[in-house]
């Protein structure tokens, strides 16, 4: 044992093994990391010589360093990194869907955590020791916040358009508007989520131009509901006319039929007082007399990813009682998570506190002042970059507001040795990658969505990518 232990490499010695520098390059650890994990590993060796057999045969430096090597690749093998990481999203489009949607308020972060690593009242009424349900944690808000009678909140929005038209409109029609049968990204269709639905569509009007007697004549005995959609990611202009909800609801009402409408967004903060876009609000919506409302938890609402619905008790009551309510429900994470977002809303605190709301109104000033930060920080070390601060236009993305441009500062780059494709893709390869926009030969970065905690990883990715491409 004692010959053993004298053969145990030190950890000098083993810093200059070159599988050792090549473990160490793969996984991008640093000089410091290393040596505590070595150390760890020459630890664990030494105990093992010390707790095994007596009368082993004494072990030589060669088959030693082999012992802590495996070691060192079983530690380095938990650090492998995630599939779902972080990213900086340095595009200025606000809902990213491909970089996640919304972002989580610091209180919807802690309410996720607090509820998640104990138990919770999910399903549990405290005070009486009984079942509770699941759909009133946020239902209270829901209708506080929008005035409707009911809510119901499923696993997103296209959920809810699926779960309301099998359940109010199976085997019967529903009458939407030709200029309204919008494709969402990812595949998501009216079109096709009607007939998933065993709902009949029933489009009227023509693509840029639908009247109420179109709606009127379309009507039959087997028509259940009247359904309006939110063209969300498009826009149609020149020589058009809709419906408005005040047409279409006398008409309904006569018929006594709902109308839903699909928001795709749905805010509940009104981002017309920025004169920013023309979004009516989801409590608009309600006050028109719209029975049902769907809308996304993770669009302009600024929560987790899930489908909102709120309307009339008659119709949410249906609702919740159809098989699908189950298949479809939400479970700890998005109602923890979506309870701490309305109640931001509900202290009239959604401008500070949740993150897509904040970004949307960011004042193109303040992200002038954090782009030239940016700048003034990379001008104080000597690099191969050459940058300018540049006036632009920011999307707020995730389908919504298409038209909108946002007023923004970005900064504009170029790299002596890299191209502006070359450039963006080394800042995609960074241990936390950087996404940018291209324009051209510059890469632009809008400080828009470039949050405090990424802004010196920012930096000390732009010099980690400087200095490779300068060796
Ligand atoms: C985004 C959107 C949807 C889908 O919502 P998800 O929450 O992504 O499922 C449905 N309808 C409209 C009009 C939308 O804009």
């Amino acid at each position: 044992m004692n010959q053993t232990l004298r053969n145990l490499p030190a950890i000098h010695e083993l810093k200059a093994e070159e599988r050792i520098n090549n473990l160490r390059e793969k996984y991008k650890i640093s000089e410091r990391v290393l040596t505590e994990y070595l150390q760890t590993a020459v630890d664990d060796v030494r105990q093992q010589i010390i707790d095994g057999p007596l009368d082993r045969s004494p072990l030589d430096r060669e088959q030693l360093t082999n012992n802590i090597f495996e070691k060192l690749i079983d530690k380095l093998g938990m650090q492998e990194p995630f599939n779902l990481e972080r990213v900086i999203n340095a595009t200025g489009v606000v809902l990213h869907t491909n970089l996640g949607r919304a972002l989580l308020s610091e209180e919807a972060l802690e309410q996720l955590v607090e509820t998640s690593r104990g138990y919770s009242t999910l399903e549990y009424e405290v005070a009486t020791n009984e079942r509770g349900s699941r759909h009133r944690l946020v239902e209270d808000y829901l209708t506080e916040l929008t005035g409707a009678e009911a809510a119901i909140v499923v696993n997103n929005n296209a959920a809810a358009v699926y779960l309301i038209l099998k359940a109010l409109a199976a085997g019967q029609e529903v009458i939407v508007s030709r200029g309204e049968l919008v494709e969402i990204g990812g595949s998501f269709r009216i079109s096709e989520i009607m007939a998933e639905s065993d709902a009949q569509l029933v489009d009227v009007g023509t693509t840029n131009k639908t009247h109420i007697a179109d709606y009127e004549q379309a009507l039959t005995e087997e028509t259940a509901l009247l359904m309006k959609v939110h063209k969300s990611n498009f826009a149609i202009v020149g020589f058009t006319e809709e419906v408005t909800a005040d047409e279409l609801i006398p008409l309904a009402k006569s018929y006594n039929l709902p109308v839903y409408e699909d928001l795709g967004s749905g805010t509940l903060y009104d981002f017309r007082k920025h004169k920013i876009g023309d979004e009516p609000t989801v409590q608009e919506r309600v006050a028109a007399g719209i029975d049902l409302i769907s809308f996304s938890g993770d669009k302009l609402l600024g929560g987790p990813q899930a489908g909102v619905i709120v309307g009339k008790k008659q119709y949410i009551d249906q609702l919740k009682s159809h098989q699908l309510a189950r298949v479809l429900r939400v479970d700890k994470l998005t109602l923890g998570s979506l309870e701490a977002t309305l109640k931001a809303y509900v202290r009239g605190r959604a401008a500070e506190e949740i993150p897509t709301v904040k970004h949307i109104v960011k004042s193109a000033l303040m992200i002038k002042r954090d782009a030239e930060q940016f700048v003034n920080e990379l001008l104080a070390k000597e690099t191969g970059f050459t940058l300018e601060v540049a006036k632009d236009s920011s999307k707020v993305g995730g389908g919504t507001m298409p038209e909108v441009a946002l007023e923004t500062y970005v900064v504009r780059v170029t790299h002596e040795t890299l191209s502006s494709d070359g450039l963006a893709r080394e800042l995609r390869l960074l241990d936390v990658p950087i996404i940018v926009r291209l324009q051209r030969e510059f890469v632009l970065l809008d400080f828009r969505t470039v949050i405090a905690r990424d802004m010196n990883l920012l930096v000390d990715g732009f010099l980690a990518v400087d200095e490779r491409a300068r060796i």
